[in-house]
């Protein structure tokens, strides 16, 4: 039961799921923290939980600690190519790139597909094209951009990355985020759940939710949607929900996790990889970590 002193704002953020022992994970831990005590005071001030997301997902894909953003690895023909998607709970307002190049900051270009066409998705060139439209920020020399000074990486750093929040605001709306480089050594063009509305990302009236792992198993058991049909057909809690999900990607041979918050009570954070790295606030207010 969610007690009544719980404060109405609420989010969780996480850094990518892997099935390495994720050592060494201080820096990145509190840059977490660091992510969600900007995020706490923004919903506090009254922002709304859609900028809430956006905004957190450009502080985690410009850092470059993980695998969005500036934290990218290359794919398969050395190309950055990256994906992104955005939600709005209230209305289910959508914007989402995939295999975007040459933009700092793919969540930002979704937002923009969200704010300003009548379509959900933007890919490849056509997505670039728009983001130059859009006076979105360039990367003018990938090589430099990319390959970021000073921070030890290892592969499993480039392989359990992804980003992704989930808000909660003062009038109880809730929004969703997930922005990442994909897998490590991907095929060219290959697009996986993180930018997928109802695989990687969703948002509506009964849960927010960003997930992070085996893109393909995720699409192939549309968990991000499938969490909130099980609510609302099944009646389940969120918990039994989000839980329920990732166990039955699981038998389908994948792994990974993710961040589920719905219009009361606290985040929860289902997974059956050896980690996921997340902060949140939980429901005294306090800001959280946990690898
Ligand atoms: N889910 C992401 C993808 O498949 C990868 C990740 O979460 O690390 O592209």
């Amino acid at each position: 039961m969610t007690p009544i002193s719980m404060p109405p704002i609420s989010l969780a953020v996480h850094g990518g799921a892997g099935n390495y022992e994720l050592k060494d994970q201080d820096e990145r831990i509190a840059q977490l923290r660091q992510v969600v005590t900007e995020g706490k005071a923004m919903l506090q001030d009254g922002a709304k939980a859609l900028d809430v997301a956006e905004a957190l997902a450009v502080l985690l894909e410009d850092c470059g600690l993980y695998v969005a953003g500036k934290g990218t690895g290359p794919n398969s023909a050395g190309e950055y190519e990256l994906d992104a998607c955005i939600m709005n709970g209230a209305d289910r307002k959508i914007g989402a790139v995939c295999a975007l190049k040459g933009y700092k900051n793919p969540v930002r270009v979704a937002r923009k597909v969200l704010e300003n066409t009548p379509h959900v998705m933007l890919a490849g060139r056509g997505a670039e094209n728009f983001a130059s439209a859009q006076h979105c920020d360039q990367i003018l020399n990938p090589l430099d951009y990319y390959i970021v000074q000073g921070i030890t990486r290892t592969p499993e750093d480039l392989d359990t990355g992804t980003i992704g929040v989930v808000a909660r605001d003062k009038h109880g709306h809730l929004a969703a985020a997930t922005s990442t480089g994909g897998l490590l050594g991907k095929m060219q063009g290959r697009v996986g759940d993180s930018p997928l509305p109802g695989a990687g990302c969703w948002a509506d009236t009964r849960v927010a939710v960003s997930c992070t792992g085996q893109g393909e198993y995720f699409i192939k058991a549309a968990i991000a949607a499938d969490i909130s049909a099980r609510m609302r057909y099944g009646g389940y809690s969120l918990e039994a929900s989000a839980s329920g999900a990732i166990h039955d990607m699981g038998v389908q041979g994948g792994y990974g996790g993710l961040i589920a918050l719905g219009p009361l009570g606290d985040p929860v954070f289902p997974f059956n990889s050896k980690g996921m790295r997340r902060g949140w606030i939980d429901g005294d207010g306090e800001v959280q970590t946990a690898v």
